[in-house]
């Protein structure tokens, strides 16, 4: 358990622990280096080992916090351009077409796994130290210092810890023990890739189908299709979906898709268990009260765990890595955490109530899917329109101003 800390001495931090390497981590580390704070990374897995996911996108406000840290080409290069998003009902019926705004960066689509690797790379071409097979156990503020101790029995030390660890943190809950833990949203998560489906090209589009039963999502690029499905599932048995096997989550998107205009079916009928990701629950932590104690802060998954529903997590990782950095160069430590928390918070936690209200559109019971469907095209006219969300896509962090 972390001691309580000394009175902290009010000096800028020089160095810095960054605990975990998957997006929130490599961004603080170039964000940090920026700053003239020299970090290195501690992750559990070695690069191309770990969790590689299923299809992501980086929104304009996220690539613009990467374009900060000189990582937005790698990870631009690492995917395809997908610009616009088509929302249809199940009857196929489109009720918003959406492009990205003119003069920010496109949406871009690539496998999580690779967004990651090419945030390694470019950070440690950036001479970036990455310590792998570290997992983060513990840590001591000595008020002068974090002691961060990992589960190999070795410690690091540093003015400063960032934790980055995710949705589970054990950064997190050392920080504060009653730290809430991940709320399920009553909805599955499978997805994965497939080549020769013989659906065509989508043309950057990625398409999000509310179904009778559940919700489709695909892209696709040349012969090559991502997609994902959201079942809902009311209780969550964890013990039952580690042993549903991929035949019955075939059997089960079958039948909850069979009624559904669009391609679901066609797609599913070319998934092989190589391309399949692993099924998980979708979650989010809508607010998580301590995002700093002492010489320790969260970001990222651990501080502010969106659902995917947003099309946002990766995006709100990097902003936050970037805004904590510039507020660490300017401030003393608990100074700078506070600030960074006071610029922070508002944002992402409507951005995670949004997607928690679109989950509730996507877990719909039958009736409740024939109000969804009725209503759908009124709210989509009026809300769901490139103006209305630009506050979420045209978001920058000033780096060049003061914090
Ligand atoms: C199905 C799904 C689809 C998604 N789609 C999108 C999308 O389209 N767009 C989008 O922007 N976001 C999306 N997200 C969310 C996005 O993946 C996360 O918000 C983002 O990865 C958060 O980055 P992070 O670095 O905070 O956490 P993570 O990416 O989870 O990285 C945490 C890292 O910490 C490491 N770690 C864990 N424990 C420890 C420890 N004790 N010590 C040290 N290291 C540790 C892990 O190995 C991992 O590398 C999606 C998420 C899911 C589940």
């Amino acid at each position: 358990m972390m001691s309580t800390p000394q009175p902290s001495s009010p000096r800028r931090a020089r160095t810095a622990i960054v605990a975990g390497g998957g997006v929130a981590g490599p961004v603080a580390a170039m964000a940090l280096r920026k700053a003239g704070i020299e970090a290195v990374v501690y992750e559990p897995y070695a690069p191309g080992t770990g969790s590689r996911g299923g299809a992501i996108t980086l929104a304009s406000n996220g690539q613009n916090a990467l374009a900060t840290v000189g990582a937005d080409k790698a990870v631009r290069d690492a995917g395809w351009v997908t610009p616009r998003m088509i929302i249809q009902s199940g009857t196929g019926k489109v009720l918003a077409s959406m492009d990205d705004l003119p003069g920010l960066p496109p949406r871009v689509t690539l496998p999580r796994g690779a967004l990651v690797d090419a945030l390694q790379r470019t950070a440690a071409d950036q001479g970036i130290e990455f310590r792998f097979g570290k997992r983060f156990a513990d840590a001591v503020d000595t008020g002068h210092s974090v002691i961060a101790q990992f589960d190999d029995h070795t410690t690091a030390e540093a003015d400063v810890l960032i934790g980055c660890d995710g949705i589970r943190s054990t950064v997190r809950s050392r920080i504060d023990p009653a730290a809430p833990v991940p709320r399920y949203t009553g909805l599955i998560g499978l997805g994965g890739y497939v080549d020769g489906t013989g659906v065509p090209d989508t043309g950057g589009a990625w398409h999000f189908v509310f179904g009778r039963r559940a919700f489709f999502g695909y892209v696709v690029h040349g012969d090559h299709a991502s997609w994902f499905a959201n079942m809902p599932v009311k209780r969550l048995d964890r013990d039952a979906l580690r042993a549903t096997g991929f035949d019955e989550w075939m059997r089960r998107m079958r039948e909850a898709f069979a009624d559904d205009a669009g391609p679901a079916l066609q797609i599913l009928d070319h998934v092989t268990p190589e391309g399949f990701t692993t099924p998980s629950p979708l979650e989010d932590v809508p607010h998580v009260p301590v995002w700093s104690k002492g010489r320790i802060a969260l970001i990222g998954d651990a501080a502010h765990a969106t659902s995917p529903s947003s099309g946002q997590g990766a995006s709100l990782a990097a902003e936050s890595a970037v805004e904590l950095a510039r507020c660490l160069r300017d401030l003393p430590v608990e100074e700078a955490f506070a600030a960074y928390t006071r610029r922070r918070r508002g944002r992402v936690e409507r951005i995670i109530a949004a997607a928690a209200r679109t989950n509730q559109s996507k877990a719909a019971g039958p009736i409740a899917a024939r109000i969804r469907d009725a209503v759908m095209p009124f709210v989509m006219e009026r809300f769901a329109t490139p103006e209305k969300s630009a506050w979420q896509y045209e978001y920058r962090i000033d780096w060049d101003a003061a914090a």
